[in-house]
């Protein structure tokens, strides 16, 4: 027998329809490339979401064709989010940041249709523009008239404006219903090992990720927030907060290009924003703008982090020094992204200083809707003893089950697991931790070794600013770790004061085999220290050395 509730779908369209007539002058603010500010609501949002459609439809898009953005969060990369996906069609959202060659590897592979571009973004398409005539019909620029670049593009595709396209069309539009399972927005992983591969979210996959997002534990978005999303709209939806924002009917604050720790503070003062999302490399830029130039962040009550570990030391200063909580998630590309959040339950609620900042060292407990469990090397589970460690498998309908192209299911193992190349412990009280990433594992003398831990340790260093640690290759124990830093800006690097660090703090077979300073670490397109590049650069450096 079946519940007799109405059986209405999950639709993308629904957020902003809700946002529109609930929180009708909640603000969208976003910061533009010129450093002028722009003032919407989401009764405009939507209103100028629904001409898009149309403007779409009459430029030949149709369902599930694949229209794609490479863009900044701003006002417009918001409207193109609603239109797209809530006419139908696949918003792909390209990281500019890639190569030129990721870049037309992927847009030939999603078979893209139509690109909408922010104008900084012109160089990166006047690169692959002769590569992906194929499927492209047109790039329009999202700006105005007087904001359209100079673009040699090949015959065939035109170069459009965006503005022009929405005076152009009139606003009424139905957004139509349909199979809340339907593919709404398709995002490539930055393929750091390999090409990369497409994660095709859902309608149902989105909604259920924002409302799990949305809960109090996590970032616990209220109408009365003004959220600023330093993650990008242009890498795993910024997090879902495009869609969990406008539900919860808070303020968007969209920064732009400028993401700078003066450039975040003064946009945190200047529009009160109270919650704000970012990888650790742009809270580590915020923390010590703050500490030189004493600002302070007063409207904040919760700085999100994720994408990678999270150095104890950021977050005891951003609690002591600011009265900031800087809260901790793990997630990934293929999970929409959000799988779990360091808050405390009940089994360690009554916990304060020193063994609180050890709780929020781990990843978190998983959310509703997200399984995990941790697998050995002969893939039989693992105990939650905050001990043992494996490669950590999870299940849930906001996870991936196959590559864009690939057959259903083939991203999973037999009992529906994906894998997520990540090694972690899982304690008695649910809480995740990751020790490393399957590739970054060091294996000393046939022991392992966790890179993030002792990269978390040497962070905690007065003088250093961003730490690596890589396996360098090693003639007795094989690999053996090597610690790369940057040193804080005035401060000297002292190597055995480095080293240091590590005694009493880890098994001393543990401590790294040598300090290595350097001016600037490699990062990815999204944010993490870039380990592959490092490993190339430094991989012999024991040997070298002798
Ligand atoms: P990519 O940058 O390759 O696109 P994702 O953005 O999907 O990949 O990143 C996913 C990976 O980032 C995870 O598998 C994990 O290794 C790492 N990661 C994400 N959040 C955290 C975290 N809080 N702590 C440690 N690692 C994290």
């Amino acid at each position: 027998m079946f519940g007799l509730m109405q059986d209405r779908p999950l639709m993308i369209a629904s957020i902003i329809t809700h946002a529109a007539r609930q929180h009708a002058k909640a603000e969208v603010v976003s910061k533009n490339i010129d450093g002028t500010i722009h003032r919407s609501n989401y009764a405009e949002t939507e209103r100028r979401a629904r001409r898009l459609a149309r403007a779409l439809i009459a430029l030949g898009i149709k369902a599930e064709d694949r229209v794609a953005t490479l863009a900044l969060n701003s006002y417009r990369h918001l409207e193109l989010y609603y239109a797209i996906s809530g006419m139908g069609a696949i918003c792909h959202t390209i990281n500019p940041r890639l190569a030129a060659d990721d870049v037309s590897y992927i847009v030939n592979h999603a078979e893209d249709r139509i690109i909408f571009i922010d104008g900084v973004f012109a160089p990166v398409i006047a690169a692959v523009a002769p590569l992906i005539g194929k499927t492209v019909r047109a790039i329009v620029i999202m700006g105005n008239r007087a904001q359209i670049p100079a673009l040699n593009l090949p015959a065939g595709m035109d170069l459009l404006c965006y503005e022009d396209l929405i005076d152009g069309a009139d606003e009424n539009y139905v957004w139509p219903e349909f199979d809340e399972r339907s593919a709404a927005s398709l995002c490539y992983t930055s393929g750091t090992t390999g090409r990369p591969k497409g994660v095709l979210y859902s309608h149902r996959s989105t909604l259920l990720h924002a409302l799990a997002v949305n809960v109090g534990d996590v970032i616990g978005i209220r109408a009365v927030d003004r959220i600023l999303p330093v993650v990008p709209m242009f890498h795993v939806n910024a997090w879902g907060i495009p869609y969990s924002a406008p539900m919860a009917g808070a303020a968007l604050i969209m920064p732009g290009r400028h993401l700078d720790g003066a450039s975040i503070a003064g946009l945190f003062n200047g529009e009160r924003v109270t919650i704000s999302c970012g990888v650790p490399t742009v809270w580590l830029g915020l923390l010590q703008h703050l500490r030189s130039s004493g600002e302070r962040i007063d409207t904040i009550r919760r700085l999100t982090v994720g994408g990678s570990a999270v150095p104890r030391s950021m977050t005891e200063a951003f609690g002591t020094e600011y009265g900031v909580e800087l809260g901790q998630g793990w997630g990934m590309t293929e999970m929409s992204p959000v799988g779990t959040y360091c808050q405390p339950n009940a089994a360690n609620a009554h916990l304060t200083g020193d063994e609180l900042l050890r709780l929020k060292e781990k990843q978190g407990r998983a959310l509703w809707g997200v399984e995990m469990r941790i697998v050995g090397d002969d893939g039989a589970a693992l105990p939650w003893d905050g001990v043992a460690f494996g490669l950590l498998q999870v299940r849930g309908p906001w996870i991936c089950s196959a590559y864009f192209g690939d057959a259903p299911g083939s991203a999973l193992d037999a009992e529906g697991w994906f894998s997520t190349g990540d090694i972690a412990t899982i304690d008695a009280d649910g809480f995740m931790e990751i020790t490393d990433r399957a590739k970054d594992v060091i294996k000393s003398g046939g022991e392992w070794i966790s890179s993030v831990q002792l990269e978390n340790i040497a962070a905690g260093h007065p003088d250093i600013a961003e730490a690596a640690i890589i396996a360098a290759r090693h003639a007795k124990w094989d690999e053996r770790p090597l610690l790369i830093v940057t040193a804080k800006p005035g401060h000297e690097i002292d190597k055995a004061a480095v080293l240091d660090v590590f005694t009493g703090k880890v098994a001393s077979w543990w401590r790294p085999d040598d300090v290595l300073v350097v001016s600037e670490l490699p990062h990815t397109g999204t944010g993490k220290v870039h380990k592959m590049i490092l490993r190339e650069k430094y991989r012999d450096h024991l040997v070298d050395k002798g």
